[in-house]
């Protein structure tokens, strides 16, 4: 037995190695480290990850086991290491293996990632052959799933291909001892991508010059369109107030806020506080944007974020960035390059086109994006990242999902507006990168790209589609249309069940799905929902008081409509919105009146709309979300006390009503008397977060549940979402928040698909 062989003897070890170890430069760094310790054996990739045999001195067969997670590859994610005893072989040597048996197909797609630090060190370096070369990268950094056509990953799949390795980079990529071995996108000046800058009217610059050029653009305070990793992307001085709001009214977007991109940390900090965690998510390989909280006196122009309390930063990604940051303004503007909500440009002469109107000059480049992913946003909740929009960098990373054993592969389609879209394989659900709002042709046509590629990358067909109870969405008539076996899932039973799916957890629990509005059962718009739901099913155990929108859309693009609604249902008149011009109130409180066009919702963001209106919101929203952002930039820090509410009802067969009603009334009276916007924000925030605590305390007064799950858009509100927590937390509940996909509509598509695999696996009698 091994075990009882002297320290010298010769063994044999098996060493199994799971996690994120394909494409990540794992069997190279392997193959290092049995060479350096005089092992022989070999390495491979199979279906369950990386296969490693060894055989030499116990003493170093061992130590390489343990060697494994220590020092791996800053990509890889080593979630196990399991060793066993084997019979010797007597290999002679060591060797890196092709891929062994497995599913066809079965490999992992890696993630884009940002250039790192021994590349930036050679990006920087006179010496190097590299110098300045904007497309450096190496098994550690760069491209992946942006590029990759097809699996297994490999240079000849990848837009790569049209890019023939010079001497010196092929023998980089042939010696396993160099960090660029099997590196699939390895360039360098003489053989990889170049750039092209173009200026209506003047000759394209190429290589220095272009990068020249591009930066004098930005310093001018022009407005430049680069291609980014996943796509354009429209830079400007973000110091510059009059670029940026040249750059807004030229995008059509006049208040949403803009990312921004800054040279170092250092710069970020100047904008706003960058905490240990916000540091964490920016430097890591997936370099989404993260929203920090803005520093009152910073450089920052205004037009940045208006009305906002947080600015989105992000560091340089590419080493393109890198260069444009170098040389020219510290800061950024770094928005996508799109019309508004229409997916990001991908291809050179279609930006050109689409983006002439907005930019004065284009920086691109000959490596073709086969797959646009824009940038990643993620916020600080609750001291972990939560991904706003998850994107580059992520996608396509799988998320470990609970199905039941033998699960087939099932789509989730998504929502309408944020949409992504979920293709499981097993227990892993791949969500693609975010679609967009699919209401023009460009989002459905990137929709229909992006299932095509979900398939062909999985080599699966699902069994069953997952959609939403809307009719109208676009994602639930092409899921009609496809002619497979359909699974509609509830609006909020899919909130609720993404969060559950993604803490893999299968049990009943309460769950509290705040959004803007989703699709009740019966076509009610939903919106303040309290269920009760596992991964099969849900009741609504209890609800929000339903608010009438006065034109229904209208009300929700002009907030203070609502407002008038929840005034006169409060037994209050139009007073306390005495912003409003008169003969406009008039006519809505008319229709209020009579009740013409007046839908009933129990949206909880109407709430908040509701709220933020009161506290002098009286214009027209021009982003999804604005006012209830702007609402909570109001809110301060220190605690104040809730408002006065109600629950009402809630038997066996009717859900409870939380009667906001009382609040309303006190807000109409504070605000009448001079009360400052910051205290009616602060008190309402607490007020909801209270409203969270009574609703979960009645359902578990009920049922015995002691798990809570937040979701929905409305759960966006870190000031809600981290109050809410820790009153319920005090009271004894566990409350599960979103940490892998995003609480709004974007992390649908993974709740979808959890519940059609369960339900597919009830109605087979697999559970
Ligand atoms: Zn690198
Ligand atoms: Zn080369
Ligand atoms: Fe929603």
């Amino acid at each position: 037995m091994a075990t009882a062989a002297k320290p010298d003897a010769r063994i044999r070890l098996g060493i199994r190695v799971r996690g994120v170890v394909q494409g990540v430069g794992f069997r190279p760094y392997v193959y290092r480290i049995a060479r350096a310790r005089g092992l022989d054996g070999f390495v491979r990739n199979d279906a369950e990850g990386v296969w490693i045999e060894v055989e030499g001195a116990e003493e170093d067969a061992r130590g390489l086991a343990r060697q494994l997670t220590a020092g791996a590859p800053p990509l890889a994610a080593v979630t196990a290491v399991d060793v066993e005893d084997l019979p010797l072989a007597g290999d002679a040597t060591f060797r890196v293996l092709e891929s062994g048996p497995g599913v066809p197909g079965r490999a992992t797609i890696p993630v884009d990632a940002a250039t790192c630090g021994a590349c930036l060190e050679e990006l920087f370096d006179p010496s190097d052959r590299r110098y300045r070369y904007p497309f450096v990268n190496c098994t550690d950094c760069g491209p992946r799933y942006t590029i990759v056509r097809e699996t297994p990953y490999d240079r000849t799949k990848t837009t790569m291909d049209a890019f023939a390795l010079c001497g010196p980079c092929l023998a980089e990529y042939e010696n396993p001892f160099d960090r660029r071995f099997h590196a699939e996108p390895n360039a360098c000046e003489e053989c990889g991508p170049k750039l092209e800058f173009q200026r209506p009217g003047n000759a394209a610059l190429n290589g220095a010059a272009a990068l020249a050029a591009a930066v004098e653009v930005l310093n001018g305070g022009g407005i430049l369109a680069l291609k980014g990793l996943g796509g354009l992307q429209l830079a400007a001085d973000a110091r510059d107030g009059r670029a940026v709001a040249r750059l807004r009214s030229r995008k059509g977007r006049p208040s949403k806020p803009f990312a921004l991109m800054a040279r170092d940390l250092d710069t970020a900090r100047a904008v706003g506080e960058v905490t240990l965690e916000a540091e964490r998510a920016m430097t890591s390989p997936a370099r989404p944007i993260v929203l920090l909280r803005r520093r009152t006196h910073s450089t920052l122009a205004e037009e940045i974020a208006p009305g906002l309390g947080e600015a989105g930063v992000m560091l340089p990604c590419a080493p393109l960035h890198h260069l444009l940051l170098a040389d020219g303004p510290p800061l950024l503007v770094m928005t996508s390059g799109n019309l508004s909500e229409e997916p990001i440009a991908r291809e050179n002469e279609t930006a050109v086109g689409k983006l002439s109107g907005i930019a004065d000059a284009f920086l691109l480049h000959d490596r073709e994006i086969h797959t646009r992913a824009d940038d990643s946003v993620v916020r600080i909740v609750a001291g972990q990242a939560q991904p706003i929009r998850r994107s580059r960098g992520f996608v396509p990373d799988p998320i470990r999902i609970p199905v039941p054993p033998h699960s087939a592969a099932v789509l989730g389609v998504g929502a309408g507006l944020k949409n992504t879209v979920c293709l499981t394989r097993g227990d892993e659900a791949f969500l693609s990168p975010h679609i967009g709002d699919l209401e023009n042709f460009e989002a459905i046509g990137f929709f229909e790209e992006v299932v095509e590629k979900l398939k062909r990358l999985l080599s699966v067909e699902p069994a069953a589609i997952a959609h939403d109870l809307h009719p109208d969405y676009f994602s639930t008539r092409w899921a009609i249309a496809s002619g497979v076996p359909r699974e509609p899932v509830q609006h909020h039973h899919a909130h609720v069940a993404a969060c559950l799916a993604e803490h893999g957890r299968t049990e009943a629990v309460i769950g509290i799905a705040f959004d803007g509005t989703g699709c009740g059962p019966s076509g009610e718009l939903w919106g303040g929902e309290v269920l009760t739901a596992d991964l099969i099913g849900f009741r609504r155990a209890g609800h929000l008081r339903a608010l009438r929108l006065p034109g229904g859309e209208a009300a929700i693009r002009q907030p203070w409509r609502t407002a008038a609604g929840a005034l006169l249902d409060a037994g209050e008149t139009l007073a306390a919105l005495d912003g409003v011009e008169p003969g406009r109130s008039h006519a809505i409180q008319n229709m209020l009146e009579k009740d013409l066009r007046c839908p009933a919702a129990t949206g909880a963001g109407r709430w908040f709309d509701v709220v933020a209106a009161l506290c002098g919101f009286h214009g027209t929203v021009t982003y999804e979300g604005q006012a209830a952002a702007e609402l909570e930039a109001l809110a301060s820090a220190d605690r104040a006390d809730p408002y006065s509410f109600e629950l009402s009802g809630g038997d066996q067969d009717t859900p409870f009503e939380v009667d906001l009603r009382p609040m309303v009334r006190e807000i109409a009276r504070a605000r009448q008397a001079g009360a400052p916007v910051r205290d009616v924000s602060s008190r309402f925030h607490e007020t909801m977060a209270s409203v969270v605590l009574e609703s979960a305390r009645f359902v578990r007064h009920v049922s015995g549940l002691e798990t809570a799950v937040f979701s929905g858009g409305v759960f966006q509100n870190r000031t809600l979402t981290e109050r809410a927590k820790e009153l319920l937390e005090a009271d004894g509940f566990e409350v599960l928040i979103h940490r892998l996909v995003p609480a709004n509509d974007g992390g649908i598509s993974l709740g979808q698909a959890a519940v059609a695999a369960f339900r597919l696996a009830r109605r087979e009698g697999r559970i």
